[in-house]
């Protein structure tokens, strides 16, 4: 799965979540997450879906970065409930590295 804007993330993650897919999900991230995580995050991110929009919370910036090759979704606050989309990118365009909670 390859990103073109922070936006297009976020409307794979909703996909995923409408259609209650969490294979889909994790099969679009590059490194393997623990199946503890998979399902409490997956939930975490339905909540946040439920109560605000994905891109309320985790959408800061409408382009990925032009010279980094890393970039962040979300981070350490009680807003993003603590879930990391970490990107990577791949030549012009992005991949999911690994979704992770900080707590
Ligand atoms: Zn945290």
């Amino acid at each position: 799965m390859i990103f073109n804007t922070p936006r297009d993330v976020l409307s794979f993650v909703r996909e995923c979540l409408e259609d209650a897919d969490v294979d889909r999900l994790y099969g679009a991230v590059m490194e393997p997450t623990d199946e503890l995580w998979r399902e409490r995050i997956f939930e975490a991110l339905r909540q946040i879906e439920a109560s605000d929009t994905l891109e309320e919370v985790f959408l800061a910036e409408k382009c990925f970065p032009k010279t980094e090759t890393e970039y962040k979704l979300g981070g350490h606050s009680q807003r993003t409930r603590h879930i990391h989309f970490d990107l990577i990118r791949v030549r012009r365009r992005w991949r999911l590295k690994k979704i992770w909670m900080c707590r």
